[in-house]
């Protein structure tokens, strides 16, 4: 009997079924008090997720005050917010760049300002000197990823954190495939402006990125020289009545609201402790069928707790890693391959959300199996 379907994809994630027909309520309109309830919860458990995701279940991560925004539209959408509400105008941004995320928010600041890309190849750790040799007094902005979903690692957000405060520029990070699934401490880091995604560790449907917009940094932003529909000044006043600017995806926002109760339900250092777990056992897994972490080539030791790219034997796929991949897909089970360059070459697979540990197993056992085939 074929086993049901399972997505290990890193984004989007399995939904729970009560987050799935949350969706299918009334409809209701986007400047009713029963929407301004929906956006209150989902900011609300938004705000813990950002304020407390530590492993000691303490709040470390910030001493809270600054504003949670929830946006119609994509991560990708919230880093552009971010980048064009601090150097719509123009300015110097430094981007770090290993891997297809960190290109992104560079290719998005390019279109707003001068940037500086600390680049080294995807996969490899990037050295705080590199960054420390570029930040600058006249760098307005600090782009960075933290969980680099393209490659499985980990960025030190705190040693960049630390530099950009030395110098006075403003941190924007992309949270996206750690925020809710792994520790990210916003004060500590010295972080302005977290953005993170609906469709990963929050384990909502995909179509709202979520924003933390730290006090201190909201008399910096110039709403006006952003696009028209990502004025975050906009965005923070309508916020205040928990609404947005323009008409909310109700259907996804009522779906956001559940999976974040979810997720205070189930405790940030709990889910932390569960991610880490989860992570290791596909690490553990995949190496003892003898396969190399992508990072065993890279050398980087700071491994991703959410999702695990695997390098393809080269000697067994060569450049086609197709038969490999239908494997899987036969055995119901959805994985994802390598991004540009790293296609055919690595496979990812993603722990995010709220997975049970049978799917880590499953997880493991189908590429054994489609390597076996
Ligand atoms: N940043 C990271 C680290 C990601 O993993 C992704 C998506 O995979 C994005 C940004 C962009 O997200 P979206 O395609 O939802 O805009």
């Amino acid at each position: 009997m074929e086993e049901d379907f399972l997505l290990l994809n890193p984004g989007p994630v399995p939904v729970t079924d009560e987050v799935a027909a949350a969706m299918d309520e009334p409809m209701v309109s986007h400047r009713s008090a029963a929407f301004e309830a929906v956006y209150e919860r989902a900011q609300d458990g938004l705000d813990y997720i950002f304020e407390e995701s530590t492993l000691e279940g303490v709040s470390t991560a910030t001493t809270g005050g600054g504003t949670t925004l929830l946006l119609n539209g994509t991560a990708t959408m919230g880093m552009e917010a971010a980048v064009a509400n601090l150097v719509g105008d123009g300015g110097h941004v430094v981007s770090l760049v290993n891997g297809k995320f960190g290109r992104r928010f560079a290719r998005i600041a390019e279109r707003y300002a001068d940037v500086t890309r600390v680049e080294v190849p995807w996969g490899e750790s990037i050295p705080l000197e590199d960054v420390r040799a570029v930040v600058t007094d006249e760098t307005d902005v600090v782009t960075m990823v933290h969980n680099e979903t393209s490659t499985g690692l980990l960025n030190p957000v705190e040693g960049v954190g630390e530099i950009a405060e030395e110098y006075d520029a403003r941190f924007v990070v992309d949270g996206v495939t750690s925020i809710g699934g792994d520790v990210f401490k916003i004060d500590d880091w010295n972080v302005d402006i977290a953005v993170t995604d609906a469709q990963k560790a929050l384990a909502a449907p995909p179509g709202i990125s979520a924003m933390y917009v730290t006090e201190e940094v909201k008399d910096d932003l110039d709403g006006e020289a952003a696009p028209f529909y990502e004025d975050l000044e906009w965005h923070l006043r309508k916020s205040e009545s928990h609404q947005t600017p323009f008409t909310s995806a109700v259907p996804l926002f009522r779906a956001m609201a559940v999976a974040v109760e979810d997720i205070v339900e189930e405790t940030m250092p709990t889910r932390i402790a569960r991610h880490r777990r989860q992570s290791a056992a596909f690490r553990a897994g995949f190496t003892a069928m003898g396969l190399d972490l992508f990072a065993d080539a890279t050398g980087a030791t700071e491994l991703s707790n959410t999702l695990t790219a695997v390098s393809l034997p080269e000697e067994v796929y060569g450049d086609d890693a197709d038969a490999f991949f239908d494997g899987v897909d036969a055995r119901n089970v959805s994985i994802s391959g390598g991004q540009a360059h790293l296609g055919g070459a690595i496979f990812r697979v993603s722990n995010m959300g709220g997975l049970p540990d049978e799917a880590i197993l499953r997880g493991v056992r189908t590429v054994g199996e489609a390597m076996a085939d």
